[in-house]
């Protein structure tokens, strides 16, 4: 590949902005598309290879390193270290067995593992940033991995840089270069070339890929772009989503472990029985241990949490929730407060203009105006009343709000932040036509809730707009009716009163003021003072639909919502209102100044709406509802939002709005802002946790009734039936085939299809699960328990009365074989039950338990069964099976009615 630039051997940072131009074959207005397009297929997409991706060799080798597999192992050489005991023969079958189930087994596991790597790949690359362009002379939006070297890109506030660029324009540009020089002080930006030393951590006039915009805007032409790039060069990405195990992956690895140490200790204790009080020969105690082995590990366990989580994640972004790190999964179900932003998450952030205060009057436009999208033209025309926009008294106020605004208008768009395409609606409407050249901008933030620019016709003067108080705080004169007047404190207070009037019927209130300048590079603090007043507009931005009834499930789900806003006071009160919030007591971002954190503490506990609050009370209200116990979700969508959204249990950015740096900071994000969408994510993350915990469960249970079983039996069938149960080799319960058969087919495909088992209606009408609950609550181990006593008493039954009554070993193996199988495909739907769940409502489960059962008839009624050592069942000894499951029913009803009693939630189940 030659790049334009490899026979340029001058760095970028040292040229003249003409020279990078012609360097790259490019200009001002960017490249061609079908340009752009040649150079992406010549030098390839923006991207930077991982180079620390796990290799598909890793991740098979990592499926057999696993205690429970070395056991499996260990049972599987012991098979044939038999044959060198004298009197022993080598199990050549059983070894085979053995291995083919580690086999399949790990390659399972290892399809699984793929498949979820692969999805949060996909995930991560839904979640990538968008680059904005200037292609065919126009500004566009495309995916940050499109932009190629020659590119003129766009630099807004909270924007992740697409690649490295020269600046070519700094409108107090600032970026962030820590994932680059791990230095934390944003880097200030300008045009001038810099010389060759300069390191890069200083060169001013160059912006790198994966550094954010954390001030400012400005635009710059990209010179290199993928692996060419700085960052390409270290090859890590930023803000990256990591695939870290999840507690419930944690949980249930430590539990394997926990049952490799309970089986050794039971063979331990079984071997030392048989050799100590019987006169057992050694090759069947070998067995025993063998068996006990093979019996404990739940062997799918591992691979169908993944698939759940991973199945899980999938489901969520088909409802608008982009999962970044699978973990959240979980988290979620355990979500007792969501602490939201208003501005498009409640409210739907298309904002019109509707009240106008200026000289002492208000006007209402809320029939006249009506329309909150379209093209500029359009809603020109859809002025019904237009005379009332025609007040000579309202321009200075209307041409405030259109000079002091970000928005690019073309033909058929409005381009920009809601909040300004409405002031910028507005003055179009009312013909009111900005003039001059901006020559100055002071960017607004969440903390100077303010934004100033200075704009020269022939004259320089400055407009600002604002949160009112804080313009009203920056004036000293009011313009009315075309004269200035001292702003007096009754005129003060009268403006006050006027933007709680409309902040009461939930408008989004802003202050507008201006004023002549003599020099225009004064300090920003000396600019934004003494300036002349004039004016209010009042926005309104009506609530999403849908997001009270939101906030409702969520409060019957226990969950509940706090709204945190940066908006007014009063208007944050009526939009909380609006929407099912309590508005008493709302507190202000200065009250929380106020506040200790121990106070604090207390707040967050009574108070339902905070307004005017910055990035920084964020982060002090989630940690007084961390510290009183509360799993939170947090939404955020500015740059200095980032700490909250990385410390709040599940951090929220939104698709649509917000920037990069909170995306790329957060755990989920919603592809369609809207809250409504986080009830959602909460009610998917439950029903993933219930589903778990069946299939754990489940699978754990049979696995403790198999070694139960075996353990037992091997004792009683030594006192009982000493003849048949010392000195041969024959002399199990159960052989290891019969138990592999058992956990791997009748067990581990319907444990799947429970993964995907649809939720359970309901799942909202409870409260949330305890953060530190885990899968296996006391309910659960007891449940765990019971089954696998019930299981091992009623089959042991079946088992020594087939012993006594036909003498055969082989026919009472077969007969336990069938029922353990019967009872388990069986008490899949039992578990179901207990969630209100019919079998019809699962077709995977029903095909799963179809195809089990199947298996199960072709392995004893073809020759098939001479491989497993098991005959086939008489008519009679299938009815002992199903008067041994009734029996084992009738117990397992009693003794849930018992543990009912004891664990009233219905959320332990
Ligand atoms: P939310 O936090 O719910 O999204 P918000 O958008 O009002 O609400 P911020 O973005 O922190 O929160 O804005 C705080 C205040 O700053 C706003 O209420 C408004 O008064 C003022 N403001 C918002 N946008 C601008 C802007 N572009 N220029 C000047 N002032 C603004």
């Amino acid at each position: 590949m030659t790049r334009p630039d490899s026979e340029i051997s001058e760095p970028w940072h040292t040229m003249s902005t003409d020279d990078v131009f012609s360097a790259l074959a490019t200009g001002e207005t960017g490249l061609s598309s079908d340009e752009a397009a040649r150079r992406l297929s010549e030098y390839g997409t923006n991207d930077i290879h991982d180079a620390e991706r796990t290799s598909v060799f890793e991740l098979l080798v990592s499926q057999f390193r696993d205690p429970l597999i070395y056991l499996l192992v260990v049972a599987a050489l012991l098979s044939l270290g038999v044959g060198f005991i004298p009197g022993g023969e080598p199990n050549y079958t059983e070894t085979a067995f053995i291995v083919l189930i580690i086999g399949v087994n790990g390659l399972f596991g290892f399809v699984q593992d793929y498949q979820a790597t692969r999805s949060i790949e996909a995930l991560r690359e839904l979640a990538s940033p968008d680059a904005t362009v200037y292609r065919d002379g126009r500004k566009q939006t495309i995916d940050a991995e499109q932009v190629v070297p020659g590119d003129i890109i766009h630099l807004e506030q909270g924007d992740a840089i697409p690649a490295d660029a020269r600046v070519l324009e700094s409108d107090e540009l600032r970026t962030s270069e820590s994932p680059l020089t791990g230095e934390s002080a944003p880097v200030e930006k300008a045009t001038e070339t810099a010389d060759e030393e300069t390191p890069l951590a200083e060169r001013r006039n160059m912006v790198y890929k994966n550094t954010t915009v954390v001030k400012g805007r400005g635009s710059a032409v990209v010179v290199e772009t993928g692996m060419e790039t700085e960052v390409g060069g270290i090859a890590t990405q930023l803000g990256e989503a990591d695939d870290q195990q999840t507690p419930f992956q944690a949980e249930v690895e430590h539990l394997g472990k926990q049952i490799g140490g309970l089986v050794v200790a039971l063979i331990v204790l079984v071997v030392a029985v048989q050799f100590l009080f019987t006169a057992t020969d050694p090759v069947a105690i070998l067995l025993v241990g063998i068996t006990l082995a093979v019996a404990g590990v739940p062997e799918g366990l591992p691979a169908v949490v993944t698939f759940t989580l991973a199945l899980g994640a999938r489901e969520m972004v088909d409802r608008n929730a982009l999962v970044r790190r699978l973990p959240v999964v979980e988290s979620l179900g355990s979500v007792d407060v969501i602490v939201t932003d208003k501005t498009g998450t409640i409210t739907e952030n298309r904002m019109t203009v509707t009240r106008l205060y200026t000289s002492g009057s208000v006007v209402d436009l809320s029939d006249s105006t009506t329309k909150s999208e379209g093209d500029p033209g359009e809603s020109a025309q859809s002025t019904a009343d237009g005379d009332q926009l025609t007040t000579p008294a309202l321009v200075p106020l209307l041409r405030c709000g259109a000079l002091c605004n970000n928005v690019e208008r073309t033909d058929d768009e409005y381009r920009g932040e809601p909040t300004e395409v409405a002031l910028q609606r507005i003055a179009d409407e009312a013909d009111v036509e900005p003039t001059g050249e901006r020559c100055r901008a002071i960017q607004f933030s969440s903390e100077r809730k303010r934004m100033t620019v200075l704009v020269d016709d022939g004259a320089v003067t400055a407009y600002m707009k604002g949160a009112p108080e804080v313009v009203l705080d920056r004036c000293n004169t009011i313009l009315e009716d075309g004269e200035t007047h001292d702003l007096t404190d009754d005129k003060r207070q009268e403006i006050l009163d006027q933007t709680e009037s409309f902040a009461g019927d939930a408008l989004r209130v802003l202050g507008f003021a201006s004023k002549a300048i003599d020099d225009p590079s004064a300090e920003p603090d000396q600019i934004e003072d003494e300036m002349v007043f004039l004016g209010l507009q009042g926005m309104l931005d009506p609530p999403r639909e849908g997001v009270e009834a939101a906030i409702d499930d969520c409060q019957s789900a226990g969950v509940r919502t706090v709204l945190a806003t940066g908006d007014n006071l009063t208007t944050a009160e009526a939009v909380g209102e609006q929407v099912g919030l309590d508005p008493d007591g709302a507190v202000t971002g200065s009250d929380i100044d106020d506040q200790s954190d121990d106070q604090l503490t207390s707040t967050v506990e009574d108070v339902d709406v905070f307004a005017r609050v910055a990035p920084d009370h964020k982060v002090r209200l989630l940690n007084a509802l961390q510290d009183n116990g509360h799993t939170v979700v947090m939404t955020g969508d500015g740059v200095n939002d980032a700490p909250a959204l990385t410390q709040a249990d599940v951090g929220v950015a939104m698709g649509g709005r917000g920037t990069d740096v909170a995306r790329q900071a957060s755990d989920m994000i919603l592809r369609d802002d809207n809250f409504a969408t986080i009830r959602d994510a909460i009610r998917e993350g439950r029903g993933i946790f219930e589903n778990v915990r069946k299939f754990v469960n489940y699978l754990v249970s049979t696995n403790t009734g198999e070694v139960l079983v075996v353990f037992l039996g091997v004792l009683l069938g030594s006192l009982l039936f000493p003849a048949q149960f010392s000195g041969t080799s024959q002399a199990l319960i159960l052989t290891p085939i019969l138990i592999l058969w058992i956990n791997l087919v009748a067990d581990t495909l319907p444990a799947l299809a429970l993964g995907a088992d649809p939720h359970a209606d309901g799942l909202m009408d409870q409260p949330p699960r305890p953060p530190d609950e885990g899968v296996i609550n006391t309910r659960v181990l007891v449940s765990i328990l019971t089954i696998a006593t019930l299981l091992a008493v009623t089959g042991l039954g079946l088992f020594f009365y087939a012993l006594d009554t036909t003498g055969s070993l082989l026919r009472a193996q077969s007969l336990l074989f069938t029922f353990i199988v019967v009872v388990e495909l069986i008490r899949i739907q039992v578990i179901r039950s207990r969630y209100d769940q019919p079998l019809r409502s699962n077709p995977w489960l029903v095909g799963a338990i179809g195809v089990s059962l199947l298996v199960h008839i072709t392995v004893l009624y073809t020759p098939i069964h001479d491989v497993f050592q098991v005959v086939p069942l008489t008519l009679v000894e299938w009815g002992l099976i199903t008067a041994g499951f009734v029996v084992f029913l009738l117990l397992n009803v009693v003794i849930s009615a018992l543990n009912n009693r004891l664990f009233e939630s219905r959320t332990s189940k």
